[in-house]
């Protein structure tokens, strides 16, 4: 079972995906927490994508495809995965769906989380991350707009969006995300 987690960020993604993948015991892949450990132990990937990543701007696809092609070649990845931050663009929506059609795997539902950007806004600044800075987060909201939220018209197209409100208590907002997908 191959479940997106969709939103912007801040919406709670991370929190959630993490959750659940214990809930349904299966693996959760963060290309942002990923990334972060790359940049951390100074791979090649983690040189590629530091610029990006400090900016709030996207890495490039190619290295993204990198980072999640290695993941899912990790056996754990057979029984299915949470995927939160990925796919944030069409190319990326693309390569994921031949990633998974290669494995004979397919995506069970989309899930966006949807908090106004206030509260986003709020709570980004409130967990203080290298990259929650006014002006970083701005410029993620903004790539988000761009970049990645035309996908929810894809996935709308291939029936497999549904949108759950992300504000709400942690458990609350986790309830509404496992009626979804049941
Ligand atoms: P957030 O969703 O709060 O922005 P993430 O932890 O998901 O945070 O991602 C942090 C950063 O990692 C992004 O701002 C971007 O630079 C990079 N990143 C993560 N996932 C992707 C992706 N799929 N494509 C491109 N860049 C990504």
């Amino acid at each position: 079972m191959i479940i997106i987690l969709f939103g912007a960020p801040g919406v709670g993604k991370g929190t959630q995906a993490a959750i659940l993948a214990n809930k349904l015991s299966i693996a959760h892949l963060s290309t942002g927490d990923a990334f972060r450990a790359a940049i951390k132990n100074q791979t090649e990937v983690g040189k590629l994508a530091k610029g990006y990543v400090d900016a709030g701007d996207l890495v490039p696809d190619e290295v993204v495809a990198r980072i999640v092609d290695e993941a899912m070649n990790d056996a754990s990845f057979a029984n299915g995965a949470i995927l939160d931050g990925f796919p944030r663009t069409q190319a990326q929506a693309d390569a994921l769906a031949g990633m998974l059609s290669a494995r004979g795997l397919s995506v069970h539902r989309v899930v966006n989380i949807d908090v106004d950007d206030a509260t986003i806004i709020e709570r980004l600044l409130a967990r203080g991350r290298a990259d929650d800075t006014r002006e970083i987060i701005e410029n993620r909201l903004s790539v988000y707009r761009q970049e990645t939220a035309p996908l929810l018209d894809y996935y709308t197209a291939q029936d497999n969006l549904v949108t759950i409100d992300g504000v709400g208590e942690v458990e609350q907002v986790n309830q509404r995300i496992l009626s979804a997908i049941s």
